[in-house]
């Protein structure tokens, strides 16, 4: 008989869902909504207001609405994402320009934003914010990055879907920009099942976002639209789940956290695979997903798909990174600026099962199979 599958990231927890449920009451849902604004507010630590949404992919759109980002305005973009980072910004038909990642933390290479922001600057194009994400949690260089940004003017937009729980140098991922995101789709961290939040700079953006959130309807007794709204609140009983979720993040990340370290435990001796990590101590990642590089030169010649098939045989299931945003049909015709890192992080990258509910038999199977492809 085939083993039980080890999935990447596990979805829904029977037990939250049915917390969640127990709590259901149809006459508290505005209440139970802001309560979990208010719950997501203590943990990320600030006193700005966030907007409860459907979905993190809703919370970039409103970002760039609020923003101010128009039709045919430029955004930086790291090109090394998940594609709901770029779409919204065709959604209102402005143009990404991609940046590729640094070496450190595989997010955006603040060298060449810089470059790509000074090339733009004298083809007569002024670039209006900056695209940010912070993959499998890892923080962005948020030091070079916001310095640079506040110089120059720019917005700063922090997809922190991935980070929750995350922080550079003590700030919470999802407060680093003047909008952050993040998002409590199926696979992420905590899940709603389906869910987002806007960090937003201000308790007047915060009200503007509502409104564009709930169709735009004006305060009259009656249905009056001027301009176009969207369906992107919150539901109920998704708040309800999460508010379930949320005293369990300080555990999730612990357990996450110590997938990494079995990671690096588990390749310390193995020549030409790496896993991510963080380079300095500004660095903090809730380490959504362990992610390792394997360098085909250097293990002579096991490749990442030879070890992604080989895990598959022994129904272990593990994932390519990101393809980046630039090698996409959808994105070729658009500016980039960069190198190979991220076409490498691409070609050589695998995500491994990284979920708090691992046990120790599921360890010993994953390392088995591990140390049959490196030791044959
Ligand atoms: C998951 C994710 C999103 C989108 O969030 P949804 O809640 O699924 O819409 C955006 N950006 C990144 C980097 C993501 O990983």
């Amino acid at each position: 008989m085939k083993p039980a599958r080890i999935v990447l990231s596990p979805m829904i927890y029977e037990e939250e869902l049915k917390l969640s449920l127990g709590a259901f009451n149809s006459n508290t849902i505005a209440e139970d909504i802001s309560r979990f604004e208010q719950q997501c507010q203590s943990i990320l630590n600030i006193n700005r207001p966030i907007l409860a949404l459907n979905s993190g992919t809703a919370a970039i759109h409103l970002s760039l609405l609020l923003a101010g980002i128009k039709k045919g305005d430029h955004v930086l973009c790291q090109s090394m994402t998940f594609v709901a980072s770029a779409n919204p910004l065709l959604y209102i038909g402005a143009i990404p320009v991609f940046i590729d990642s640094e070496k450190n933390s595989w997010n955006m290479d603040p060298q060449l934003m810089e470059e790509a922001y000074q090339d733009l600057k004298g083809k007569g194009i002024h670039v209006k914010a900056i695209m940010l994400t912070s993959i499998y949690g890892m923080p962005f260089d948020y030091e070079s990055i916001s310095a640079f940004a506040k110089a120059n003017q720019l917005k700063l937009i922090d997809d922190s879907a991935e980070a929750l729980g995350s922080s550079f140098q003590n700030k919470a991922n999802g407060t680093l920009g003047d909008y952050g995101i993040i998002s409590f789709n199926n696979n992420k961290i905590i899940t709603t099942s389906g869910g987002g939040l806007l960090v937003c700079p201000c308790q007047e953006q915060y009200e503007r976002g509502l409104f564009l959130a709930t169709q735009a309807k004006e305060k009259q007794p009656y249905y009056q639209h001027e301009e176009i709204g969207y369906n992107y609140r919150m539901g109920h009983i998704n708040a309800l789940l999460g508010l379930a979720q949320l005293p369990y993040l300080l555990s999730r990340i612990r357990s996450r956290r110590a997938m990494n370290a079995f990671y690096q435990e588990l390749f310390k001796d193995i020549a030409g695979v790496t896993v991510q990590v963080e380079k300095t101590a500004d660095y903090y990642s809730n380490h959504w997903l362990s992610a390792i590089l394997v360098d085909p030169s250097k293990t002579g010649g096991i490749s990442r798909e030879d070890l992604r098939l080989a895990l598959e045989a022994e129904n272990i299931e593990s994932r390519p990174l990101w393809k980046p945003m630039h090698l996409q049909p959808l994105y070729e015709k658009y500016p980039y600026y960069g190198g190979t890192v991220c076409e490498e992080l691409f070609e050589q990258g695998l995500c491994l099962p990284s979920g708090s509910n691992l046990t120790d038999t599921d360890r010993s199977r994953i390392k088995a199979a591990v140390l049959k492809v490196f030791n044959s």
